[in-house]
């Protein structure tokens, strides 16, 4: 077997607390237990978001913790020329269209309709666009619309056939290619989106494991059908389970006081904010 290589990919948007420091162990582990490689990547492709500060403020929390990565991060800002061939190979396939629906627009849709669809995540869109004929696409681009690119999920199926994806976990899945609808793959605003970036990335740092947040685990099933129609390999997934707060709530950047940060400053000495993390 090669050995593994997985990655931890934080957004710059804020500091890092316990439940990346879980990610971020469970990643470094599963690749050192096996001599594989342990990878950083920043997934700062939304600009309206990113905060430079907190680059830095991330590679210090993960040194500080020794969890430290192999080689240099990756910036997914740096990658935009790839994630754009990427989404021509999609084009090209006819698993993409065009959207020209503002965000008001799908919300007003999806209330139309009786038993509109909904995913894990919420109401999935309502495929207007993807019904629109070609001469009215044509006519709003050259028009000067900005769309944002959104997967054909019936076309994609048909193209890639059954496919199926293996979890260390939950072991061989099926993957659903209807799950999460015809995901938004360019946004308008930043060209690209998290489900493109993070196929083509990953494919790109030569992951082999990719570890995860199970709150990750319905985009796996999107994202092996963009490893499919694009031709990149199929990583193995381990997703995790969630680091949550006393009350059972899982944690995210507004949990302040549970920032390495902030336990930090507060006097905690590395090795007992991670035996804070629960045993992977
Ligand atoms: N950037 C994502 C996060 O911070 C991780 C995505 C992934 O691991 O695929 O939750």
């Amino acid at each position: 077997m090669p050995v593994p290589v997985t990655r931890f990919a934080p957004s710059p948007t804020g500091f890092l607390h316990l439940g990346h420091a879980h990610a971020a162990r469970v990643a470094r582990d599963f690749a050192k237990q096996s001599g594989g490689r342990f990878l950083l990547r920043f997934e700062d492709i939304d600009h309206t978001r990113v905060r430079p500060e907190y680059y830095a403020a991330i590679e210090e929390d993960l040194r500080w913790l020794g969890l430290g990565w192999d080689g240099p991060a990756l910036c997914q800002s740096d990658r935009g020329e790839a994630h754009a061939s990427a989404l021509g190979q999609l084009r090209q396939l006819g698993a993409a269209y065009p959207c020209f629906c503002t965000r008001r627009e799908i919300e007003e849709e999806v209330a139309r309709i009786t038993g509109a669809p909904h995913g894990p995540e919420g109401a999935l869109y309502p495929g207007t666009c993807r019904a629109l004929p070609d001469d009215e696409r044509q006519s709003r681009l050259a028009a000067g619309a900005q769309p944002a690119w959104r997967l054909d999920a019936v076309r994609a199926a048909e193209i890639t056939g059954p496919l199926s994806f293996t979890d260390l976990r939950h072991g061989l899945l099926p993957a659903d290619p209807a799950l999460l609808g015809d995901v938004v793959l360019a946004r308008k605003d930043i060209g690209t989106s998290y489900h493109l970036a993070v196929v083509v990335d990953d494919a790109f740092q030569q992951i082999t494991h990719v570890t995860r947040g199970e709150d990750l685990l319905a985009s796996t099933h999107v994202h092996r059908q963009l490893q499919a129609l694009l031709g990149l390999p199929e990583p193995r997934y381990l997703h995790h389970a969630l680091v949550t707060d006393g009350n059972g709530i899982r944690l995210a950047k507004r949990h302040d006081s549970l920032s390495i940060r902030a336990l930090r400053e507060g006097g905690l000495e590395p090795g007992e904010v991670m035996n804070r993390l629960p045993q992977a």
